[in-house]
């Protein structure tokens, strides 16, 4: 075929992404009868659905089993008092409804959970763990999905969305090499990942410059593709500017070792200005923590523990878990996590041997530090933390050098909406009409999140791709085959 020449497919429906959502949705809708075929920009599969721990779900066979009451009724209470109801009611409903039932169906498929638990003080336990994390889940629904024949195109990323008198009739792809293709569909689900790569559109939405002081998990060049395509369609927008926003220490050494849990530690944190701005026991719930965060002058803030804070960490453990790593599990030899940081030119940690060498490396005014440190000591001798009523179980003074400091900056890990869905995932339009056709699913469709992730409820991001991806799959199989 020349290079002009394009190649023609039909199906009945396209999914855009083959990640958890889009996977999900081929596959459900593949087993409805559908013939269904999946475009993926990359040449491999399952995008961010690769990283996480596990989705969200109320009603389990896994929690009835563990006698955790965890109702719907309840789970869908704090969502929507979460977002003070500014989320979608139907689609937090029929999301939460549907969870119990999309983990028997994962498990149906091969896909294996360790546990369910919940994530920070006072949230639900409704994570469900998966074993070895997202990519053997993503596997299992990849075989699944070829088996009942759905076709991939790896490398194939969607361009445009055909839409003939308001109906979609199918969508054009192209290769690397900008060969197309046309592809004539019944109906097209829109499962592309959101758009945490796309530097232009996270300023424009969220006033964060990516990068500077803001930075993704990872790059998967996920830059709002489906959701440009939809907005092109017709589709109203929900949802844009909303982060699973959480905090770390960017540079080399520290993913992937205890440092990144260190971190997450509800130490004492100081802002630019040398004060106080939070109760860091908040730490635990990283949205939170981001949020207070992002309040502050760059963006950034300083979280420091001195040498008994350090020997209490190496003995008794986490305060607080970090992802899988669970409270009371121990660093090994933190100095030497810091040295090897160091050593390996990060110049966002440090070990200082006196207040002043601090003031000096972070340019914060050594008297304001001072004061603030006998402040925050002054709250730890009466066990009460007057400012912002910390949990008197974490007020350790700051006293003993050598002092260990962590420059920490706002991170994120996935972006959570842009294009308004109803309860079947059929994408709607500025005046709240269906458009006949178009389903989106995952961190491309809004409805669930206003404002911050909720970690009371976790698993939320990941239980939203797949319980929105198994809805889709099932809404446009039923719009297809009738
Ligand atoms: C480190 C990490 C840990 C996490 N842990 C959890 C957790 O424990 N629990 C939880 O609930 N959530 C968690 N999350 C969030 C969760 O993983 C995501 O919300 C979820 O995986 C999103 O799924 P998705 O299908 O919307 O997107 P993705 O899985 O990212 O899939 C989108 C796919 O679309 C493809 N694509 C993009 N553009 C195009 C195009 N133009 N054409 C064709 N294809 C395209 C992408 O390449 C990608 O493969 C975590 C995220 C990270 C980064």
């Amino acid at each position: 075929m020349s290079k002009n020449e394009t190649k023609k497919i039909n199906a009945d429906i396209l999914v855009m992404g083959a990640g958890g959502s889009g996977l999900v949705a081929a596959l459900t809708a593949a087993e409805q009868g559908a013939r269904v075929m999946v475009c993926e920009k990359r040449s491999v599969v399952g995008g961010t659905s690769n990283f996480p721990s596990g989705p969200f779900a109320a009603e389990s066979k896994m929690q009835r089993q563990k006698w955790m009451s965890v109702t719907c009724d309840e789970v869908f209470k704090i969502m929507m008092e979460y977002s003070h109801w500014r989320a979608d009611p139907r689609l937090v409903r029929t999301i939460v409804n549907e969870s119990a039932q999309t983990i028997d169906w994962l498990q149906g498929k091969g896909v294996v959970f360790d546990d369910v638990m919940a994530m920070t003080p006072g949230g639900l336990p409704t994570w469900h763990l998966l074993e070895g994390h997202g990519a053997p889940m993503v596997k299992a629904l990849l075989e699944k999905a070829k088996e009942k024949d759905v076709e991939f195109y790896l490398s194939h990323s969607l361009k445009e969305i055909i839409k003939q008198k308001e109906k979609i009739t199918g969508a054009i792809i192209k290769d690397k090499s900008d060969q197309s293709i046309s592809i004539k569909s019944k109906a097209v689900i829109i499962a592309s990942g959101g758009y945490a790569n796309n530097k232009k559109w996270i300023k424009k939405y969220t006033g964060l410059d990516l990068g500077k002081d803001l930075f993704p998990h990872s790059d998967l060049k996920l830059t709002g593709d489906g959701i440009q395509k939809a907005w092109n369609a017709g589709a109203a927008r929900e949802g844009m500017g909303v982060l699973m926003l959480q905090y770390g220490v960017p540079g080399p050494g520290v993913m992937g070792t205890r440092l990144t849990a260190i971190a997450r530690q509800p130490y004492l944190w100081i802002n630019q200005d040398g004060r106080r701005f939070s109760d860091e026991g908040i730490t635990a719930n990283w949205p939170f923590a981001g949020n207070a965060i992002a309040r502050q002058k760059n963006r950034y803030a300083y979280l420091m523990f001195d040498e008994n804070t350090k020997k209490y960490m190496e003995e008794r453990g986490f305060d607080i878990g970090a992802g899988p790593v669970l409270p009371t599990s121990r660093p090994d030899n933190v100095q030497a996590l810091f040295k090897n940081a160091v050593a390996k030119g990060n110049e966002n940690i440090f070990v200082a041997r006196s207040l002043k060498a601090i003031a000096d490396k972070t340019g914060i005014h050594v008297n304001t530090l001072i004061a603030t440190i006998n402040e925050y000591n002054s709250y730890c001798a009466k066990n009460h933390d007057d400012l912002f009523n910390k949990d008197p179980k974490y007020l350790q003074s700051f006293k003993e050098a050598p002092f260990y400091v962590m420059r920490i900056f706002l991170r994120f890990l996935g972006t959570l909406g842009g294009i308004k869905i109803n309860e079947k995932t059929e994408v709607l339009s500025n005046d709240q009409n269906i458009i006949p056709g178009l389903y989106a699913a995952g961190n491309d469709a809004g409805g669930m999140y206003v404002g911050s992730y909720d970690l009371w409820i976790p698993g939320g991001a990941l239980g939203f791709a797949l319980n929105s991806g198994r809805i889709a799959g099932k809404s446009a199989a039923e719009y297809c085959l009738g």
